[in-house]
C-alpha cells in the first residue's frame, strides 16, 4: 500500500462505541453485510441515505485496495407490521390492500430499489441474496437453536428464549439495554401472545389459512422471522465471524440485537468484528419514515414535484448534500440545504472540468502531496466525508490560483493532483459531472438542429448549404453519415 494510504482506517465500531483500527479477517479482504430493504414500498430518501452511506464505505474500502465481497439482502417475506411480532407481514398486507401477488408487490418495489439507487449511483453489492430464497438455511438453524435449548416450539410457532440467553449473554450488547429494565417497564403479557416472555422473539411463525407467503417447517407451514434472514445470508455467504455488518441507526434494536443472538447460539462465536450505523435523515424536525407519511421521494427531488422544494434537483447535487453530513450524524433535510449543497457540487465540478486548461511549471509553489494526505487522513477516520469534501474546496481554491497564474505545479504533480481529484469525487464519493452531462446533450440537440436544416436544404435542392452545413460540422470533428433511417453523427 502506498504511504499516504497506509495510515490506518479507524472504524467507529458500535459495539465498543470507539474509533477502532480496522483489521480485517482475512488480509486484503473485506466481507461487509448491510441489511437491504423491506420491499413492500418504494424507498424514500432516509432509506437512500442508508444505502448511499454504505455505497461510499464500500467505495473506499475497494479504493484503498481490498477485495470487498459486499452482501447486501432483499427481504421478501417475514417483516411484521411491529417489533413485538405482530400484525400481518408488511409485503402480505400490501399484497391485499392492493388486490395483487406477494411476488408483484415483491417485483415492483425491488425494481424501484435498484433503480432508484442506480439513479444516484450506487454501486450494486456483490451478492444481493432474499429471504425467500433461504428458508432451508433458516429451519437449520431454528433446529439447531431449539437442539441447544435457547428456543421452544408453541402451536406451530418457535420463539426465541432471550431470558435464557441473558443467563449467559448479555442481550441489549449492542443498544445498551438492560433486559432487567425491559422486563421492568414491559406490562405481563395481556394472555393474547404465545410468548413465555415479551421479550422473546419469533424465529418461525404459523401462518394463519389467509397467509399465501408459508413454506413447509417440521413445526408448521409458515414463515420465518424477520430476525433470522441476516444471521442466515451474512454468515452463509461471508463467514461465522465477518468484518462489517451495518445498517440504519433503528435497526440496532431489536434487530441487530437479535442477530447477534441467533448467531451467537448457533455457531458460538461473535458474528460481526465491526458493527457500523448510519443515522438518520430528518425531515420536519422527525425521523423521516413511510410509516407515519413524513418522508420525501428521490424521484420528487429530482422532479421537483413536492412543495417542501424550491426547484429540482439533480441525483448528483442531492448526493453531494448527503456526504457533506458525516454518516453518523443526523441530517436535516430542507430545500435550503439541497441549494447551498448544490452551488458546492457546481463549484467542483466546474474546477474539475477545468483541470485540463492548467498549465506545469519547472517547480510546485502548491504542496500537493501533504493536501493528498489530508483527503486520506479524513476518509481514513472513520470515513469522514465533510472532512474529505471541505479538502476538496482547498482543491478548487488551488485550481483558481494555478489558472490565474498565481500559483505554479510541476508536471508530475499535476498528475498526482488530478489523478487524487478524480479518485475522490467519482470513485470514492460516486458523484457524476452533471455539467459534462448537460452541454454534450445540449451538443446533440443542436448537431440533430443542423441535421434538420440540412435535410431541408437538401429538399429545397440548396445543395450548397448542405454542403456547407456538412463540411464545417466536419472541420468541428463532427462526422455526418448518411442511412436509410436518415443522419446520424460522430463526435472525434
Ligand atoms: P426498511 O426497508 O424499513 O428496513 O429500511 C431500510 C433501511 O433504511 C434501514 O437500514 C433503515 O435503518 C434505513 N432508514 C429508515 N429510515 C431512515 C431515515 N429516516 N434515515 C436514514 N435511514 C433510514
Ligand atoms: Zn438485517
Amino acid at each position: 500500500m502506498e504511504i499516504y494510504k497506509s495510515n490506518t482506517l479507524k472504524i467507529y465500531n458500535s459495539l465498543s462505541k470507539n474509533k477502532e483500527e480496522f483489521k480485517p479477517v482475512v488480509e486484503g479482504k473485506v466481507g461487509m453485510y448491510v441489511c437491504g430493504p423491506t420491499v413492500y414500498s418504494n424507498v424514500h430518501l432516509g432509506n437512500v441515505r442508508t444505502f448511499m452511506s454504505f455505497d461510499m464505505i464500500f467505495r473506499y474500502l475497494k479504493h484503498l485496495g481490498y477485495k470487498v465481497r459486499y452482501v447486501r439482502n432483499i427481504t421478501d417475506a417475514g417483516h411484521l407490521e411491529n417489533d413485538a411480532d405482530a400484525g400481518e407481514d408488511r409485503i402480505a398486507k400490501k399484497a391485499r390492500l392492493e388486490q395483487i401477488e406477494p411476488m408483484e408487490v415483491v417485483q415492483r418495489y425491488t425494481v424501484d430499489f435498484h433503480e432508484t439507487l442506480q439513479k444516484i449511483n450506487n454501486l450494486p453489492p456483490s451478492i444481493e441474496p432474499t429471504a425467500t430464497g433461504h428458508i432451508v438455511e433458516q429451519i437449520e438453524i431454528i433446529k439447531d437453536i431449539l437442539e441447544k435449548g435457547l428456543a421452544y416450539e408453541v402451536n406451530g410457532s418457535v420463539y426465541f428464549d432471550v431470558l435464557k440467553y441473558n443467563e449467559t449473554e448479555h442481550y441489549g450488547i449492542l443498544s445498551g439495554r438492560n433486559i432487567e429494565d425491559s422486563i421492568h417497564n414491559t406490562r405481563t403479557l395481556d394472555g393474547q401472545s404465545e410468548k413465555k416472555n415479551p421479550q422473546d422473539f419469533a424465529l418461525w411463525k404459523k401462518a394463519d389459512e389467509r397467509h399465501i407467503m408459508r413454506w413447509p417447517s417440521p413445526w408448521s407451514d409458515g414463515f420465518p422471522g424477520w430476525h433470522l434472514e441476516c444471521s442466515a445470508m451474512s454468515t452463509k455467504y461471508l463467514g461465522e465471524t465477518f468484518d462489517i455488518h451495518g445498517g440504519g441507526m433503528d435497526l440496532k434494536f431489536p434487530h441487530h440485537e437479535c442477530e447477534i443472538a441467533q448467531s451467537k447460539i448457533k455457531n458460538g462465536v461473535n458474528p460481526v468484528n465491526y458493527w457500523m450505523h448510519a443515522n438518520m435523515l430528518i425531515l420536519n424536525g422527525q425521523k423521516m419514515a413511510k410509516s407515519t407519511g413524513n418522508y420525501i421521494l428521490p424521484n420528487e427531488i429530482f422532479s421537483g414535484d413536492n412543495e417542501i422544494l424550491s426547484k429540482a434537483f439533480s441525483p448528483s447535487a442531492t448526493r453531494f448534500f448527503m456526504l457533506q453530513a458525516n454518516y453518523r450524524s443526523i441530517l436535516d433535510f430542507t430545500s435550503t440545504g439541497l441549494e447551498a449543497s448544490e452551488k458546492g457540487y457546481v463549484k467542483l465540478m466546474e474546477a474539475v472540468s477545468s483541470l485540463d486548461k492548467i498549465e506545469t511549471s519547472k517547480e510546485s509553489s502548491l504542496d500537493i502531496k501533504a493536501w493528498k494526505q489530508k483527503c486520506y487522513d479524513a476518509m481514513n477516520d472513520d470515513f469522514n466525508t465533510p472532512v474529505l469534501i471541505a479538502n476538496l474546496f482547498e482543491a478548487v481554491k488551488f485550481v483558481n490560483v494555478l489558472l490565474e497564474k498565481k500559483a505554479t505545479i510541476s508536471a508530475e504533480d499535476l498528475e498526482e493532483f488530478k489523478a487524487t481529484i478524480n479518485a475522490f469525487v467519482f470513485d470514492v464519493l460516486g458523484l457524476q459531472n452533471e455539467l459534462q452531462q448537460d452541454s454534450s446533450d445540449k451538443l446533440s440537440g443542436v448537431v440533430e438542429m443542423l441535421i434538420g436544416m440540412r435535410k431541408q436544404a437538401r429538399e429545397n435542392k440548396d445543395w450548397a448549404l448542405s454542403d456547407k452545413i456538412r463540411d464545417e460540422l466536419a472541420e468541428l470533428g463532427i462526422q455526418l453519415k448518411d442511412g436509410k433511417d436518415g443522419t446520424t453523427f460522430s463526435v472525434n
